[in-house]
């Protein structure tokens, strides 16, 4: 539940011009468990793939700062884009 904020307050802190990695958990869409992926905050939109630490398949992330400054974060699959 907290999650967002405790991105949002990792957001503003980068904004100083610090290019800096935030973890973040999501599920994999294909086998459902919890993989930590790295989400860089100085790009305030994205898209990539990066395979699951679990079962290898190709997982679609993408990230995007709202206008109120909080960080989405929305997973895929590779096939649903
Ligand atoms: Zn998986």
């Amino acid at each position: 539940m907290n999650r967002t904020f405790i991105l949002v307050l990792a957001w503003g802190s980068g904004i100083s011009g610090m290019q800096a990695l935030i973890p973040h958990d999501i599920y994999c869409p294909y086998c459902g468990e919890v993989i930590e992926i790295l989400i860089d905050n100085s790009v305030p939109a994205q898209q990539y793939i990066e395979d699951c630490q679990v079962c290898c398949r190709p997982i679609t992330i993408k990230t995007k700062l709202t206008r109120r400054g909080e960080l989405e974060v929305a997973v895929s699959h590779e096939n649903e884009v």
